[in-house]
């Protein structure tokens, strides 16, 4: 499926409001349609976390790249909607996230081996 829309009304194509190539927030239909691809694959782990899937597929190697895919999306929005981001906000907000994540699995951890 192609990321151009042809309205019918011209020659020319237009670009959907959010689709790689538009002038307004490019990229973040994009973005969704990668959380959404990473979400189906966490289900499938939910579903079937030790044993294959029964599509047959390697849900390890998808899980991989689903994430690569949503990483890529982010960093395309972020670089093609700067004016919208404070890079320092980002970097900060992103910090203390991962640190509080980390933080919680670092408890959790001690208090299932106590
Ligand atoms: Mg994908």
């Amino acid at each position: 499926m192609s990321s151009v829309a042809d309205h019918g009304d011209s020659s020319t194509p237009v670009v959907p409001n959010m689709a790689i190539g538009s002038d307004v927030w490019p990229g973040l239909s994009k973005l969704s349609e990668e959380c959404g691809e990473l979400i189906q694959v966490i289900g499938k782990i939910a579903a079937y976390p030790d044993s294959p899937h029964p599509d047959g597929s390697d849900l390890r190697q998808r899980l991989m790249e689903e994430m690569a895919d949503v990483a890529a999306a982010i960093e395309f929005v972020q670089i093609t909607n700067w004016e919208a981001f404070n890079p320092t906000a980002f970097t900060d907000r992103r910090r203390l996230k991962l640190g509080r994540f980390l933080r919680w699995h670092k408890d959790e951890q001690g208090r299932a081996a106590s």
